[in-house]
């Protein structure tokens, strides 16, 4: 769909991507669906906000199985840093953290679907649709490990008192089927739920500061991103076997 996706700057891309759907979200043809409660995603602003009900109200089904990307990322350190600085520098450090990693994602055409305190929840490939689903989330890890660097250190310049090379981001990646859709009777939008997402959470559980580590099938899909990086042999809760992951580090 690549060629139908640059011809429509101005429309949902999910929406197009799922249901061949123009539905305008930039310029004058937005105005009357702004007027109806249709604005862009917070989750990307390339995407509307049909794309987050559209689960229950388009597609009357409540789940989809599909192939996609998990990424997932959080702040290191910041646990033991809340003990010892104020409430302001600590809200200073998850909103670069946040915007920093936003940023990331929605370049490499990702949705920031979860946003819990110093962490969030990527997926890559829905509603907008890639090819190269990993290696968009190598590369959109790669971008926010260098982008939270970058701010970590104009605050740590700006801010006095906050400690050197104690900020980092750990981030977890993997591919595989994932269940897509409005799994709360309360809340209207979709998540993914399934074991893979699960995988993804773990090893971004086991990534140090400044650490990408990317599952076997991840890598596997995209061997141009993780040809010569390190291998980790990792016991991740709750899986009998260990899990072989690829360790990329932040680029300097
Ligand atoms: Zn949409």
């Amino acid at each position: 769909m690549g060629s139908a996706r640059h011809g429509h700057a101005g429309i949902c891309r999910g929406c197009w991507d799922q249901m061949h759907v123009p539905i305008p979200i930039r310029g004058p043809l937005s105005l009357p669906f702004r007027a109806f409660g249709i604005t862009r995603s917070k989750m990307n602003p390339n995407i509307c906000t049909i794309c987050e009900r559209s689960f229950r109200y388009v597609k009357k089904q409540r789940h989809v199985t599909v192939p996609a990307t998990i990424l997932f990322a959080d702040i290191r350190g910041v646990t033991a840093l809340s003990e010892r600085i104020d409430a302001i520098r600590l809200s200073a450090i998850v909103s670069l953290f946040q915007d920093r990693c936003a940023q990331a994602i929605w370049t490499h055409d990702g949705i920031v679907n979860k946003q819990m305190g110093d962490g969030l929840m990527a997926i890559f490939n829905f509603p907008i649709t890639a090819t190269d689903h990993a290696g968009a989330a190598i590369n959109a890890a790669l971008d926010l490990q260098r982008l939270c660097a970058a701010a970590f250190e104009d605050l740590r310049s700006s801010l006095d008192g906050l400690p050197a090379h104690t900020l980092g981001v750990g981030v977890g990646i993997h591919t595989g089927d994932v269940e897509i859709g409005e799994f709360s009777s309360f809340r209207s939008d979709f998540t993914a739920i399934g074991g893979a997402v699960n995988l993804a959470a773990r090893l971004e559980s086991q990534a140090a500061a400044g650490e990408i580590l990317v599952s076997a099938e991840t890598a596997a899909r995209s061997p141009a991103w993780t040809a010569g990086a390190g291998e980790r042999l990792l016991a991740l809760k709750g899986l009998d076997q260990p899990v072989r992951a690829r360790v990329l580090a932040r680029r300097t």
